[in-house]
């Protein structure tokens, strides 16, 4: 027999929550885990309060246990959800970071599962039948695609930047000049002068927020400064009273002064933007390498349309030297991307057709082909207690790059007949596959440029889903 007061403590047991739970598409683990840590909180509720209703015939334990396994499936709900999986961008964004940058191509998907499921030359000398170069053939070719005499990789652009920056500041010369208008925060919280510090280094600031001379450098300069560091403003821009060097005049004075000048230009352009619909001019890596930079750096994963990287490029001496540093090994790339990244480049290089790559095919549909696509949605979509037009959109590249730049586009506009609008949303991101669009002028606008063709029937099914749950 319990006391009373035990009674009033009971709790569920775990064996008859699973049981009341009933089956479950998760590993058993995972559930019981939530099990327990949700009968974990219901005691330490319980356990301050010894005032609860005595049980009379079993009620406090069934609401007990029912309290339980509401929590339970709400736990394991946003578990579920938590879980890697492809989402419909109807953001319009091109490289959302929040949704995983660029999309990679059959080529490139392709020599990634090649990669995945096999053993590979990845440090083995098929020649010789020795040990050999990780990454050789990539790092050739991406340095033939910048015209660089040298390039490698690393983990993402930051990993780059790191190294780079213990590269030129590992000796006696510790400064790094730096404009005070490229201070800047990428996203992710990561800033340019946290970075300098984590490296060792030691930031010299240069010139103002707004304008920033050659002669400001100049004066900087002394026997301390190890580089000068140039940061792209890929994700702002500065207009009215502005003035910074270019890249060559700067290149000019770190030239006379014996110390190296370094690019980060964020988004890596290889193609020239000018002419992939982009209006504004983005800088390449070559570009910048041309104008006299030692070295560049970027992501693979946004204009460049590969996987998650940090791609090097630049003279050979200082390449060999970086790739020398212990941390080089700690943020080298793994198998797969360099799979990737390497089918990636060879479509590069080849020139392929812009929908190779899926961003740079992305940015080719005519607004007359979305056009056609969201006329066959809005028959696909009649029926629905939902009013659906076709309206228009901007599209921006995002991911911090060329944040001037729109692309115009044409949109799924949808008013639920009952309900809120954000009520729609939530819906929408719980639907299999989830389905992400912004919402606009009293509208859930989904952007029809970032939705693949071959998604628009999941996106039919999608919207159904949502309205019919
Ligand atoms: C995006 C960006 C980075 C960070 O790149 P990751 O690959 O995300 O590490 C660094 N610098 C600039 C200028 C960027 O735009």
């Amino acid at each position: 027999m319990k006391t009373p007061a035990a009674n009033r403590r009971a709790l569920p047991a775990v064996d008859r929550v699973m049981q009341a739970l009933g089956a479950i598409d998760l590993p058993r683990t995972v559930v019981v885990a939530a099990v327990r840590e949700e009968i974990a909180v219901l005691r330490r509720s319980l356990a301050g309060s010894d005032a609860g209703p005595d049980d009379v015939a079993g009620t406090v334990a069934a609401e007990r246990l029912a309290e339980t396994l509401a929590r339970v499936r709400d736990r394991l709900e946003r578990l579920r959800r938590s879980r890697l999986q492809p989402v419909i961008n109807g953001t319009g964004v091109l490289i959302h970071t929040n949704l995983g940058r660029a999309p990679l191509g059959p080529a490139v998907i392709e020599a990634l599962t090649e990669a995945a499921g096999s053993y590979s030359n990845l440090e083995f000398d098929l020649v010789s039948g020795g040990r050999g170069g990780r990454a050789a053939w990539l790092e050739q070719n991406l340095a033939l695609l910048f015209g660089a005499e040298a390039a490698t990789i690393a983990n993402n652009c930051a990993a780059a930047l790191v190294l780079l920056l213990r590269h030129c500041t590992g000796g006696a010369r510790k400064e790094v000049l730096i404009s005070r208008g490229e201070l800047i925060q990428i996203g992710g919280g990561f800033r340019i002068p946290d970075i300098l510090e984590t490296s060792g280094a030691r930031l010299r600031e240069v010139g103002t927020t707004n304008r920033t001379e050659l002669a400001d450098y100049e004066r900087a300069c002394s026997p301390q400064t190890g580089l000068i560091l140039k940061v792209h403003r890929s994700n702002f821009f500065m207009g009215g009273f502005v003035a910074s060097p270019d890249t060559a005049e700067l290149a000019a004075l770190a030239r006379r002064r014996r110390v190296p000048l370094i690019e980060d230009l964020g988004s890596g352009a290889i193609r020239r933007t000018e002419t992939m619909g982009l209006g504004e001019h983005e800088p390449t890596p070559a570009e910048v390498l041309r104008a006299g930079v030692e070295l560049v750096c970027f992501s693979g994963d946004k204009l460049f349309g590969g996987p998650q990287a940090g791609i090097i490029a630049g003279r050979a001496r200082r390449v060999r030297a970086l790739k020398r540093d212990p941390l080089f090994r700690a943020l080298r790339c793994d198998k797969l991307v360099l799979a990737a990244m390497q089918a990636t480049v060879d479509l590069h290089l080849a020139s392929e057709p812009a929908d190779a790559l899926p961003l740079h095919g992305m940015l080719q549909v005519s607004c007359a082909e979305l056009q056609e696509r969201a006329a066959r949605l809005v028959a696909a979509l009649s029926g629905l207690p939902l009013e659906v037009r076709i309206g228009r959109g901007k599209s921006r590249l995002g991911g911090g790059t060329m944040p001037r730049t729109s692309i115009d586009s044409v949109t799924l506009d949808l008013r639920p007949a009952t309900g809120a609008l954000d009520e729609l949303a939530a819906r929408l991101r719980a639907a299999s596959p989830p389905v992400i669009g912004h919402l606009s002028a009293g509208a859930l606008k989904l952007d029809l440029r970032t939705v693949f063709p071959h998604q628009d029937a999941a996106l039919a099914d999608a919207i159904r889903q949502a309205l019919e749950s």
